[in-house]
């Protein structure tokens, strides 16, 4: 079974002309690479034509019980008023986490206006995902998403799941050491595949290097996403193959770890 972690309704790199056409082909995705479920990303901008927000996520899915959500609060705009509406969809299992997006927008995950959000997911044992590294042509944004400030988050929220996603690209080494001992840290391999990203951070056999050490530390914490339609499926399914973890590992990898980790059930 595979559950892709780390998918975004969206016009980007694909020829959709809708959102329901983008949402189509990523239905024919699953099925050509034997997708059996998927957590939907939605943007935290609102009302767009051209990426999925909540709402506009939640339409799409409608009634199909192998697609799960997480909420983007808006933390710039809105601060922690979105509150009282992410407890409620949390609790009402609408939503399976949060995601912020530093770097996209300028905070810091230790920014006080998310703290009330990180409380809020560790009182309800539920996670919180940050997309790290850099931005396509944006080195410096990466600033804002540095892992030494989501350890701050973990240290301050110990029994929080503190998911990382793309390994801060290009430092994955930085963030492999600065994050190594913090027991509540998770990643999520969104993008890793990607031949940018690939290129940047030292090639394929650096990486395999990187996510087969996460790996054997964190056998429990590292789940599989792939950042479609950004980056392409297949490449990341074939990168998780090639590292050669028995059959047990890979299957965690792929569905078990998050499955038990976003309490999915499928
Ligand atoms: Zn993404």
């Amino acid at each position: 079974m595979i559950i892709d972690s780390h998918v975004h309704i969206s016009l980007y790199d694909n020829n959709a002309t809708s959102l329901q056409g983008a949402f189509d082909l990523f239905l024919k995705e699953m099925e050509k690479n034997k997708i059996n479920a998927a957590i939907i990303i939605p943007d935290n901008i609102e009302g767009s034509n051209n990426i999925a927000d909540l709402e506009k996520a939640m339409e799409l899915i409608g009634e199909r019980k192998n697609f799960f959500l997480l909420g983007s609060p808006q933390i710039i705009q809105r601060g922690s008023s979105e509150l009282e509406k992410y407890r409620k969809l949390l609790e009402e299992g609408k939503i399976k986490g949060l995601k912020f997006f530093p770097g996209h927008d300028p905070f810091y995950a230790t920014d006080e206006r998310c703290l009330p959000y990180y409380e809020l997911c560790q009182d309800l044992g539920m996670s919180v995902l940050f997309h790290t590294g850099e931005n396509s042509g944006d080195s410096e944004c990466a600033k804002w998403n540095d892992p030494k400030y989501i350890v701050e988050v973990a240290k301050k929220y110990p029994k929080l799941k503190v998911i990382i996603t793309h390994y801060y690209w290009p430092k994955m080494d930085y963030c492999y050491e600065i994050t190594k001992d913090i027991p509540n840290i998770y990643f999520e391999t969104a993008a890793m595949a990607d031949a940018e990203v690939m290129e940047k951070s030292g090639g394929i056999e650096k990486i395999r290097g990187i996510l087969r050490k996460t790996i054997s530390d964190r056998p429990d914490k590292v789940i599989f996403g792939t950042d479609w339609p950004m980056c392409k499926i297949e490449e990341h399914i074939e990168l998780v193959k090639s590292l050669g973890l028995d059959e047990d590992m890979e299957q965690k990898v792929f569905s078990g770890n998050a499955r038990e980790i976003y309490d999915i059930l499928i």
